[in-house]
């Protein structure tokens, strides 16, 4: 690698929208994400819709499915 070219890569803590947090490597220190591998559907098997913005109830109580 070429000398004082590269980014420092450093530890950096990883928050999540769902409570969880980790530790990964990266080249800023912290970092805020909306959804990780503790809660993507794909990983918990449940179904779930990621919405960050309240759209889905937005369109939910357009159209009364409000449960
Ligand atoms: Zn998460």
């Amino acid at each position: 690698m070429k000398k004082d070219i590269h980014p420092d890569y450093k530890l950096c803590q990883v928050s999540c929208a769902c409570g969880n947090s980790f530790e990964t490597k990266s080249n800023v220190e912290t970092m805020r994400i909306d959804i990780c591998s503790a809660c993507h559907p794909f990983f918990t098997g449940e179904q779930k819709i990621v919405d960050a913005a309240g759209r889905v109830e937005k369109f939910k109580a357009k159209y009364n499915m409000a449960k």
